[in-house]
């Protein structure tokens, strides 16, 4: 896996890790209460490893995350920048090489044997996109009762749902509006 690879990896599960703290609605349905699978799930776009995921331990990087992340569809990229430069600080992240068992050489950006050190690797994945064109694939679902973030990642930048629930529920409600 490229470096690049690994920080894009982990920027899906820095946004995954936004929603699941940040986001009060998901797909329609009130947000379920954090729980181990769900941050098990989260790590598992980014890692193979066993990381301890005692939820109080990722709950406050996950949530000032989303309020980051948030930001951005808003333009609002001032203030993603303070949060995100607070979080690097608090997180201590800084570029190390790691390696597990007999795996080669890799960059880490915190330790990754703790939460906060993958926290670490979330804000930077997330530094990394603040200062990239990429910036503007940020964005916030625009189905109702839905808060979740996503990364655009059509060529023409047109994608408006976090999910394909989300986009059938807006076509069911508009039809609905349509023909009564
Ligand atoms: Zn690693
Ligand atoms: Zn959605």
């Amino acid at each position: 896996m490229e470096a690049t690879d690994h920080l894009k990896a982990s920027l899906l599960a820095a946004i995954a890790l936004a929603n699941t703290f940040g986001s009060t609605w998901r797909q329609g349905r009130p947000a379920a209460e954090p729980d181990t699978a769900a941050v098990d799930a989260v790590l598992r776009l980014t890692t193979n490893q066993a990381v301890d995921s005692d939820v109080s331990q990722w709950a406050l990087g996950g949530r000032r995350l989303y309020d980051a992340l948030v930001f951005l569809p808003e333009g609002r990229v001032d203030e993603a920048v303070e949060v995100v430069n607070e979080l690097l600080k608090a997180t201590k992240a800084a570029p190390q090489l790691t390696r597990h068992a007999d795996a080669p050489w890799h960059l880490h950006f915190g330790d990754p044997d703790s939460a906060t050190g993958w926290i670490a690797e979330f804000v930077t994945a997330t530094a990394a996109l603040l200062g990239s064109n990429d910036i503007h694939r940020l964005r916030r679902c625009e189905a109702t009762r839905c808060e979740d973030l996503f990364l655009d990642s059509t060529r023409n930048h047109t994608q408006r749902f976090c999910s394909p629930p989300c986009q059938n529920r807006t076509k069911v409600a508009a039809h609905r509006s349509r023909t009564t």
